[in-house]
């Protein structure tokens, strides 16, 4: 390795025992950062819970000579996300970086998904990334510096079918990291967020019954989880100083910036608007650049290069 990028750093990352969390809280050991390995340890619905996963990742990190701590509480709730922060406090007595990572999932048909599935998904993806940025960013603003990098989704920056509460919670992670943009620069702090690919035990939920389906999981089987961590390893350093308030993807060996709503087309009518004149000639001006109904996938249609 040329450089270590987070020598004298502290670094917690959430749903580190697994995945894409495990890959990016190696790397950021491999750089010099001490990590808090978070992670509660359940099924991908959010079921049970153990310490191994992460004290797994603190095995392979203090193995090449790392240094880590875990804690084993929950994300979603506002006191276990601040006990979270303390446990970098206490070992490290300082924290600089917060990866939001720990994730679970309750896909289900819109029309079937009840008030658990939503609010599980909600509580554990934008309300654990709002109480665990909380919790940091007082530290943060009294050491005027700080990264925060979130994990997003192209499932709620595209869309996808059965994912309602989790496409919410995803592209409202995005408001909320560019929200702390905007408060916190006046600290040095910095938010970014990714919307990784990987094959995880995450993704293994993704049907393949059909040749198309079956082909489509061999493609992404290729997205190994570690080709994420290098974008997180870059933002929480003083390398992507200017770099805050953004979405990227990765994709294998690709890195997407996305892009933020704007407006694309616009009509006027001096005498102002009625529904009949919306039905009649405003909205044949704004369809030619409507959304289209469209699944991440359709979007990234190309093999994962
Ligand atoms: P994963 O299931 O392998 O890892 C998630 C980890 O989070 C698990 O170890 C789990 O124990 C932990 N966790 C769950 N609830 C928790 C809680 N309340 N508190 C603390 N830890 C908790 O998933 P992954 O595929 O590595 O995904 C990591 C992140 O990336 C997630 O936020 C996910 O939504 C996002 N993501 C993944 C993909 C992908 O292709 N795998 C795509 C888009 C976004």
């Amino acid at each position: 390795m040329s450089q270590r990028m987070l020598e004298g750093k502290v670094a917690v990352v959430t749903g580190a025992g697994g995945g894409i969390g495990r890959e990016i809280a190696l790397m950021m050991a491999l750089h010099g950062a001490k990590i808090v390995i978070n992670d509660l340890g359940v099924s991908v619905t959010g079921d049970g819970g153990s310490a191994t996963p992460a004290e797994q990742t603190k095995g392979i990190i203090e193995q090449r000579g790392g240094e880590a701590v875990i804690n084993t509480n929950s994300v979603s709730t506002w006191n276990s996300a601040r006990g979270i922060i303390e446990t970098a406090m206490d070992a490290f007595g300082r924290v600089d970086i917060v990866v939001n990572n720990a994730g679970i999932l309750r896909d289900v048909i819109f029309h079937k998904m009840t008030e658990d599935d939503w609010n599980a998904v909600i509580n554990v993806h934008l309300s654990g990334s709002f109480y665990v940025s909380r919790a940091a960013a007082e530290h943060f603003r009294k050491q005027e510096s700080g990264a925060f990098v979130h994990m997003s989704s192209t499932s709620g920056l595209i869309g996808n079918f059965g994912q309602a509460n989790y496409s919410a919670a995803k592209l409202g992670i995005t408001a909320l990291s560019k929200s702390i943009a905007l408060d916190m620069k006046r600290y040095n702090v910095r938010s970014n967020c990714i919307a990784p690919f990987a094959w995880s035990r995450m993704t293994g939920s993704i049907p393949a019954e059909t040749p198309e389906q079956k082909a489509r999981v061999e493609k992404i089987k290729q997205m190994t989880p570690d080709k994420n961590a290098p974008m997180a390893v870059f933002l929480a350093s003083d390398a992507a100083k200017d770099v805050t308030g953004q979405v990227f993807a990765t994709r294998n060996n690709e890195i997407f910036l996305m892009s933020s709503p704007r407006p694309i087309r616009s009509v006027h009518r001096g005498e102002g608007w009625t529904p009949e004149s919306i039905a009649e000639h405003g909205i044949h001006s704004l369809k030619g650049a409507f959304m289209p109904l469209d699944r991440s996938g359709e979007v990234f249609t190309w093999d994962p290069i």
